[in-house]
């Protein structure tokens, strides 16, 4: 059996920075993931900000810097938003969440490619099950802690009877697009895009695009990253996800999916599901849950990289005060209010097809938009900066 202080059980964004943290501390920390080359769907986008605020060295992590937000509403009103105060980083996650393991280790945690199984015990001391991916062989492992950062898959929350936090359903894909005789030829491999109006080669933007027929509760993403770019879209409903995203892609290049080539390190299209975010799971006794197993994913954004990371962080110092009640209080004073509030916003914006075009026209106004952006890339910015974005939807929605 092994012995440690903490047991971090998912080596992502929320458990690679727990083990940080614990380990940079002086804490003993062991970290298990149960595959170390797993690359999750993601759009792999944070804010420079955040980096910055998490020292995670942006040169080394960064694919592709993005300096403009462009919004698109049903009807096709645009709004492009030039990012200031910051920018967004878009990231590779296989190379993002090695990277974070990587920190840890340098730290003094140990990294251990083993699946959790099951706790055996939750007492005083809790005692956990991992089978050891190269072997195949079961250790169990003593702890006074476990952080549990296992995704939205989670094991460890069904291990513990917690309450199960809502999802919505996303897919995705990475797209290089084929050239063909009405696409312009590519200059030194770059990507080039079929043409569009709205963007162009190396056209520095992601696109947030919304329409109840091509994403319910959710909105049509595109995140150019180095020589392709991520593309998804999002739906309460499972059945709908394919068709989606079929429609988007009309809607947005003019073509269908099935004329990108796909890309060799990805598969063609990959469905996963994202948190809604309730703020009813913190820890049980001595198990403390991060990131997408707590539903710690910003509403209408489903930004949740940030949230995983500052989350991990807030673990490891409950932890390391050896007060795991904390963790719960540290989470809501920094984070509650604006999740209420995004909350809200996302409760009238996907009501209706018209709301989201009122939602885009009120970002017309460049006073919106330095609140909007202020809010998104200024993550330590007040209550004062959410109170005024709420009056602006109050004052011109009505909401
Ligand atoms: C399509 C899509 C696009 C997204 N785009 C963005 C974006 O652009 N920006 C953003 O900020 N957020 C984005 N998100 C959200 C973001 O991906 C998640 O919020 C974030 O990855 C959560 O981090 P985490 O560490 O909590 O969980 P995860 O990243 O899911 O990490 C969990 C880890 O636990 C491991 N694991 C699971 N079970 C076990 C087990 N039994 N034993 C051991 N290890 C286990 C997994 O292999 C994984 O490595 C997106 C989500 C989706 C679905």
């Amino acid at each position: 059996m092994l012995r440690t202080k903490a047991l971090i059980i998912g080596g992502g964004p929320a458990g690679a920075t727990a083990a940080r943290f614990l380990a940079g501390s002086g804490a003993e920390a062991i970290l298990v993931e149960r595959d170390l080359s797993y690359v999750k769907p993601c759009g792999g986008g944070i804010p420079s900000t955040a980096l910055e605020e998490l020292g995670i060295p942006e040169e080394k992590v960064t694919k592709r810097k993005i300096t403009k937000m462009r919004i698109v509403s049903p009807k096709g009103e645009s709004v492009e938003v030039v990012m200031k105060g910051g920018h967004l980083c878009i990231t590779e996650r296989g190379e993002f969440d090695s990277h974070l393991r990587e920190a840890a280790k340098d730290k003094g945690a140990s990294i251990l490619e083993a699946e959790f199984i099951r706790f055996n015990d939750i007492g005083k001391n809790i005692i956990s099950t991992v089978r050891k991916k190269s072997t195949g062989e079961e250790i169990t492992i003593k702890s006074d802690y476990v952080v549990a950062a296992d995704g939205i898959t989670s094991r460890t929350a069904s291990g513990v009877k917690s309450p199960n936090c809502g999802s919505l359903y996303t897919i995705s894909a990475y797209i290089k697009p084929t050239p063909s005789p009405s696409s312009p030829p590519t200059r030194g491999g770059e990507i080039a895009l079929v043409p569009s109006p709205l963007m162009g080669e190396g056209d520095d933007a992601c696109e947030f695009w919304f329409g109840s027929n091509h994403a319910s509760n959710f909105y049509s993403w595109i995140f150019p990253s180095q020589g392709y770019s991520s593309i998804g879209t999002g739906s309460k409903d499972a059945k709908e996800l394919s068709t989606f995203l079929d429609r988007f892609i009309k809607r947005r290049f003019g073509v269908p999916l099935k004329d990108f080539a796909p890309l060799n390190f990805s598969k063609k299209t990959r469905a996963f599901r994202i948190p809604l975010w309730e703020g009813n799971l913190f820890n049980i006794k001595n198990i403390l849950f991060a990131g997408d197993v707590a539903g710690m994913v910003m509403p209408i954004t489903y930004e949740g990289i940030y949230y995983a990371m500052k989350s991990g962080e807030f673990a490891a110092r409950s932890i390391i005060e050896g007060k795991p009640d904390i963790y719960k209080k540290l989470w809501k004073s920094r984070f509650k209010t604006r999740f209420l509030l995004m909350s809200k916003i996302r409760n009238y914006l996907f009501k209706d097809d018209e709301n989201i075009e009122k939602f885009v026209a009120l970002h017309k106004r460049p006073e919106v938009q330095e609140i909007a952006m202020r809010l998104w890339l200024k993550k330590e910015a007040g209550s004062g900066s959410l109170i005024s974005y709420l009056n602006f939807f109050r004052h011109f929605l009505k909401i």
